[in-house]
């Protein structure tokens, strides 16, 4: 399994793309101009068939249309974020960039796994950021969008944000058996073992 991370879009996104051996490949949120992707994704020879969404947050959808249009790639994102992503206003769009609404071809819940090629990707909930927001979890990997970052955690102040809620969503992150590389939304990677030890929101 290949983690490819591409910093995206105008607050610093990741947009991963995560491939199998064969080159079939999931991309992992996406925003701003989906250049960098294509080259990335053609210079590997790349066959991209899902979008996951790790939530419905303006600056991890903005490419999603154009990315979904170019590859004819089928998009995943929780069911309790599908009122967020259709709706500008409680997904930031309207007032940080045009209005966006997405549509998902598939939604998923707590425990649904997602085959992309040879790997497996698990869905957690982990409310909190927003109410829909999950963590897709591949191997020892975890995709964590805006709940679990570097010593840090995402915002709770907008529409469906809570801050008890992420906290528990990261005691579920906490109690995982074993260790995990962390891929955040934001900001650098960092591992679960790190983050229970140093992150205050822990
Ligand atoms: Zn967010």
């Amino acid at each position: 399994m290949n983690v490819k991370t591409l910093e995206m879009g105008y607050i610093g996104t990741n947009c991963y793309v995560v491939s199998d051996d064969s080159g079939i490949c999931a991309v992992i949120d996406c925003d701003g101009n989906p250049q960098p992707l294509y080259e990335y994704i053609a210079q590997n020879q790349l066959k991209p068939t899902y979008i996951l969404l790790t939530h419905g947050h303006f600056d991890h959808i903005g490419a999603v249309e154009a990315v979904k249009e170019k590859y004819g790639c089928t998009v995943y994102a929780a069911q309790k974020e599908a009122a967020l992503l259709s709706d500008p206003f409680l997904n930031a769009s309207a007032m940080a960039s045009t209005p966006l609404r997405i549509a998902p071809d598939v939604f998923v819940k707590d425990g649904d796994v997602i085959t992309v090629g040879s790997i497996s990707f698990s869905v957690l909930e982990t409310p909190g950021h927003t109410q829909g927001s999950i963590c897709f979890l591949a191997d020892k990997n975890i995709f964590s969008g805006d709940t679990l970052f570097l010593g840090s955690c995402g915002r709770t102040d907008l529409p469906t944000g809570d801050y008890q809620t992420i906290l528990a969503s990261l005691q579920k992150l906490k109690n995982l058996a074993g260790d995990y590389v962390v891929y955040p939304g934001h900001g650098p990677a960092t591992t679960l073992e790190y983050e229970r030890k140093i992150n205050p929101f822990m």
